[in-house]
């Protein structure tokens, strides 16, 4: 196992505008790193040049504290599992978890290499399938075949360049389950590309979201979605993500798009002495007044808006309230407010407007 540094990173292909663009970061022995970011932001560039399959331009790439630019793949020992599973078509199960140790020749011997595949087979529940060819199995078992490869090396590193987008919605969820148990039973240091919120934030110790080939913030899943750096993490992470709308600030008032209220004494001190601001709201800040205790209406943060849309998840209702001058915003309601299902229904909602902070890049709360 090993620590993987990450020193200014950059690279460009060819002279356009660098696709990774100084990428500082230390991942722990050990650590479980998630990379997000929307399409084209380095995401997979950054995974292929520490796996090294893309050339760095600049910066300086260490694993286990040693610098690696230079060094092959191979002489890396790291191991990497693709969206498209990588397998041999013509191998059976058995050989393709078998493949990377026979590369190594004369390192284990037959009956060490049959037993590190009946290992990775049991861990992957892949041992009634280990006779068969790539084709005859499912989006599920392919991908288990890939991470049984990758696991069977004891490699120093997994890299997962969004190994999940390929299944559909119950497999994503299960696999995803297992690569948390596997990483966390192997205490194997892992990066993994997706740009699926739920596995960006289950998943990782850290996630590390990226823009335009620039680092935004690397954070724990809870700090990143509670304290975002800027604007641009605050409306990435979290779905449905969060509402942004204009405030005027004035004479202890601020105005949004739903009414004028006295401005929370916490709030103020955040917003400081600015007069407009961009106020962000996630869909839980809002809630259904009839379900809300008499002292937080007290407060005085309640409006009275019309429903437009509501989505019922099973588990979460979200109601969609329009408003003149601003486009809908998204609320989370209590699945108890079933009852507003329906289409154009006024109702009471009561706005978190006390629970502010600011974004660090300031022009915010
Ligand atoms: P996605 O989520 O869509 O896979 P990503 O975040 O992984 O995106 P990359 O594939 O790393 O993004 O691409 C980053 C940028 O570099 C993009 O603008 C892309 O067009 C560009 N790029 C990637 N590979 C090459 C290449 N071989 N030659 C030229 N430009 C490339």
């Amino acid at each position: 196992m090993a620590s993987i540094t990450l020193d200014n990173i950059v690279k460009k292909y060819g002279d356009g505008f660098p696709a990774v663009n100084g990428v500082s970061l230390d991942i722990a022995d050990g650590e479980f790193v998630i990379l997000v970011g929307p399409s084209g932001c380095g995401k997979s560039t950054l995974l292929r040049m520490i796996v090294g399959l893309e050339d760095i331009t600049s910066g300086d790439l260490q694993i286990g504290g040693k610098r690696v630019n230079e060094k092959a793949p191979r002489d890396r020992n790291l191991a990497m599992v693709f969206q498209n599973y990588a397998l041999y078509p013509h191998l059976t199960v058995a050989e393709n978890i078998a493949f990377p140790l026979r590369l190594d020749k004369g390192k284990l011997n037959e009956e060490q290499i049959q037993e590190k595949i009946h290992l990775a087979a049991d861990t992957l529940e892949l041992r009634e399938h280990l006779d068969r060819k790539p084709a005859n199995l499912s989006g599920g078992q392919r991908q288990r075949v890939a991470m049984g490869r990758a696991i069977v090396r004891e490699a120093d590193a997994f890299l997962f360049d969004e190994p999940l987008s390929n299944l559909d919605a119950k497999l994503r969820g299960q696999m995803r389950t297992e690569i948390a148990r596997m990483q966390r039973r192997l205490g194997t240091t892992t990066v993994y590309v997706t740009h699926d919120q739920t596995e960006a934030m289950t998943l990782g110790d850290r996630v590390a979201v990226l823009r335009k080939g620039e680092l935004q913030q690397v954070a724990s899943p809870r700090a990143l979605y509670e304290q975002p750096v800027n604007l641009f993490v605050a409306g990435f992470i979290g779905s449905p993500p969060m509402n942004f709308m204009p405030g005027e600030v004035e004479g202890g008032t601020i105005k949004l798009p739903f009414g004028t209220f006295d401005l929370p004494e916490r709030t103020a001190k955040v917003i400081g002495d600015r007069s407009l601001v961009i106020v962000g709201l996630r869909p839980e800040h809002f809630e259904d007044a009839r379900l809300v205790d008499e002292t937080k209406k007290d407060r005085g943060y309640t409006f009275d808006a019309d429903v437009d849309v509501t989505e019922w998840l099973g588990s979460e209702l979200y109601a969609y309230v329009p408003f003149d001058t601003h486009e809908s915003v998204a609320a989370k309601l209590e699945e108890l407010d079933r009852e507003l299902d329906g289409e154009g229904m006024r109702t009471q909602f009561v706005v978190a407007l006390d629970s502010a902070s600011r974004v660090r890049d300031g022009d915010s709360t």
